[in-house]
């Protein structure tokens, strides 16, 4: 009778560990954690100097570094997104932060969001000109407003009040930028290699089961000023349900924004059941148009999805099985990236 009773007890430990309360957090006793990121997809990094590579691939492995040492001590994936991405926005070899490209009237406009699959909470703002790292702004948008989105000049007044750092608009001119975008100075590569690639993602399953996802960006080279793009937009360039999956994509906004793609994945999964690597490859392929960028996504196992319809796509993945890896070439078209098992 005793053993009977021990069993059930067992039998409904297990099922508690393992449920989905109501607000989504899934309880869980796995200690595993999954990381992905992008620093950008277009281009052909095939074309790129040897320096411009290993910028990529330097910066990415400093950021994914960081996410691998806060997940195996237990962070949260919120945190880690934002921390990861802060580093991406501090490194001038991306276009977010500090090497954001610029509009046509010469400046940094910068967008960024970022979502707690946890509860579905979600920060973001757009068309920030002082802001040295917008997706800390988005997340106390998030935890400090019961707001979404905050846009331009009053993103900036709440940034300052929040305590975010400042910066002056020169801050965004960066070497890089400058000769990435300013012709002037003779050294500019050609506007179809090098024209707005390098938009940062992250997207973390941590070791309690939460899920979170973050996009930051300086937008598109050129684009109108007050352009607004993908990547601010929860739903269209960044989506966390810890019931699915945390997605980030990059590539040209208006798509992305067209086709919902961020959240398309996530309602693939919810309404047909459809596995992550299905979902992603269906909006990669079949649903944007060729060309037009690529997608990092994390389901609630830790599965880890990368792909893209561009040439190339600046990515890493790291987990708690011992996957380390960034890379700068392409996975090829319907190959997606598991995790060893
Ligand atoms: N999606 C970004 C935007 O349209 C740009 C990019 O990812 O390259 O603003």
């Amino acid at each position: 009778m005793k053993k009977h009773a021990a069993c059930i007890l067992l039998m409904l430990l297990a099922v508690v560990m393992n449920a989905t309360t109501s607000s989504g957090q899934i309880k869980t006793d796995s200690e595993t954690w999954s990381i992905a990121i992008h620093g950008g997809a277009g281009g052909d990094a095939a074309n790129w100097d040897a320096k411009k590579k290993e910028l990529r691939l330097v910066g990415m492995r400093k950021a994914l570094s960081k996410g691998k040492e806060m997940l195996s001590s237990g962070a949260s994936a919120l945190d880690v997104v934002e921390a990861v991405i802060t580093i991406l926005e501090d490194d001038a070899s991306f276009n977010a932060g500090k090497g954001s490209v610029l509009n046509q009237a010469g400046k940094a406009e910068l967008d960024a969001s970022i979502m707690n699959g946890a509860n579905l909470a979600c920060g973001a703002v757009a068309g920030v000109t002082v802001v040295k790292n917008p997706i800390q702004v988005a997340r106390s948008v998030m935890e400090e407003t019961p707001h979404v989105l905050l846009v331009s000049q009053g993103a900036e007044e709440f940034a300052k009040k929040s305590g975010a750092v400042q910066v002056d608009p020169s801050y965004f001119l960066s070497s890089v930028l400058r000769t990435r975008d300013n012709p002037v100075d003779g050294n500019r590569t050609t506007a179809r290699e090098d024209k707005h690639y390098g938009t940062v993602g992250c997207v973390v399953r941590d070791q309690h089961g939460n899920l979170a996802a973050g996009t930051s960006t300086g937008g598109t080279s050129k684009k109108l000023a007050g352009r607004v793009g993908d990547s601010p937009l929860v739903g269209a360039g960044t989506y966390a349900d810890n019931r699915f999956a945390a997605v980030s994509g990059t590539g040209i906004g208006e798509e992305y924004i067209r086709n919902a793609a961020a959240y398309d994945v996530i309602a693939q999964m919810r309404y047909a059941s459809t596995s992550l690597e299905d979902a992603v490859d269906e909006m990669i392929n079949n649903r944007l148009p060729d060309q037009s960028g690529g997608l990092i996504a994390v389901d609630r196992d830790g599965k880890i999805v990368m792909q893209h319809n561009t040439p190339s796509m600046s990515c890493g993945s790291a987990s708690s099985d011992g996957l380390f890896e960034v890379r700068l070439d392409a996975f090829p078209a319907r190959e997606s990236v598991d995790k060893p098992q």
